[in-house]
């Protein structure tokens, strides 16, 4: 069972401290990063050292604020963050292209941003004056549109999931954990992805999906799978979604977001015209476009 997260990060004045930083004389004054108040040092679950607020009352904020400012320190002393492997996804459900593999990135400077979203905190981290969203989730539940507010900005975001970090962990194996965890991180929108996948789209015919009897039938496959009354056609469960060359199914938001229409027929999109199925496929098309 995971262990519920605790307040370890406090300001002592215009600095962020771990709990192993602190000291218990009460002579030295810590406050709560989300609500100001004052904190002592005091005994969490276990016994763990962790910060109370003084006053007793609970604070909505504060272990979500306390963990994303650490965290933004961590990225700030320029301790190395391992992101994860880029892919192209495709809306198809198609097997996904790797773009680069996951990397370790030591960020220039970062800055904790609750402008964007305020349920939902992002750190700025930039390197080389390029900008990396990290969007960091502290509580069991999250909503999509949060999320989607963040993609709208348009800048590459990693989601950092520490809703089951483990707070008691000493500061170096937290650090380890936060940066470098192998499940806590994913992409929810990276723009080399997003810029591949338009080019796929791009490079697709579009070909209307028919209902015939039981069957979906995708007209005028490329390959002519199928022939019926000597038209091609693929069979749309059998064939079109095993198919390399399925890039997408027209729905609502590919349709807005890659296609600039608001046409939401039974369609799908396909590179089996041009044989379009890896980036260098894309590639050699683009020259000879
Ligand atoms: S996705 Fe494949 S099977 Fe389906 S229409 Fe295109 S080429 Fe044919
Ligand atoms: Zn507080």
């Amino acid at each position: 069972m995971t262990e519920p997260l605790f307040q370890i990060y406090a300001k002592e004045n215009d600095r962020i401290i771990h709990i192993s930083e602190a000291s218990a004389d009460r002579r030295f004054r810590y406050t709560c990063p989300a609500c100001g108040e004052s904190l002592i040092v005091d005994k969490g679950p276990n016994g763990i050292p962790c910060f109370s607020h003084r006053s007793g009352k609970p604070c909505e904020n504060g272990i979500r604020h306390s963990l994303c400012l650490g965290t933004t320190v961590m990225l700030s002393l320029h301790k190395p963050m391992t992101l994860p492997p880029v892919t192209i996804n495709f809306p198809s459900g198609r097997e996904p292209i790797l773009l680069s593999p996951g990397r370790t990135i030591e960020f220039d400077c970062a800055q904790l941003d609750t402008s964007i979203n305020d349920n939902l905190p992002v750190i700025i981290a930039r390197k080389d004056r390029k900008e990396l969203y990290v969007a960091v989730i502290t509580q069991p539940l999250f909503y999509l549109e949060d999320i989607e507010k963040i993609i709208d900005s348009g800048v590459s975001t990693i989601v950092l999931d520490l809703r089951e970090i483990d707070c008691s962990l000493p500061q170096d194996q937290l650090e380890e954990r936060i940066l470098r965890g192998k499940n806590n991180q994913f992409w929810i929108f990276n723009t080399l992805s997003d810029y591949y996948l338009k080019e796929f789209i791009a490079a697709s015919e579009r070909y209307r999906i028919v209902r015939w009897g039981d069957y979906l039938h995708t007209e005028y496959c490329p390959l002519s799978l199928h022939t019926r009354n000597n038209h091609p056609y693929a069979d749309f469960l059998e064939d079109c979604r095993r198919c390399r060359y399925f890039i997408s199914q027209s729905s609502e938001s590919v349709q807005r977001k890659y296609i600039h229409s608001d046409f939401t027929g039974e369609y799908i999109y396909c590179t089996g015209k041009r044989q379009i199925s890896t980036l260098r496929d894309l590639e050699k098309y683009k020259i000879t476009e």
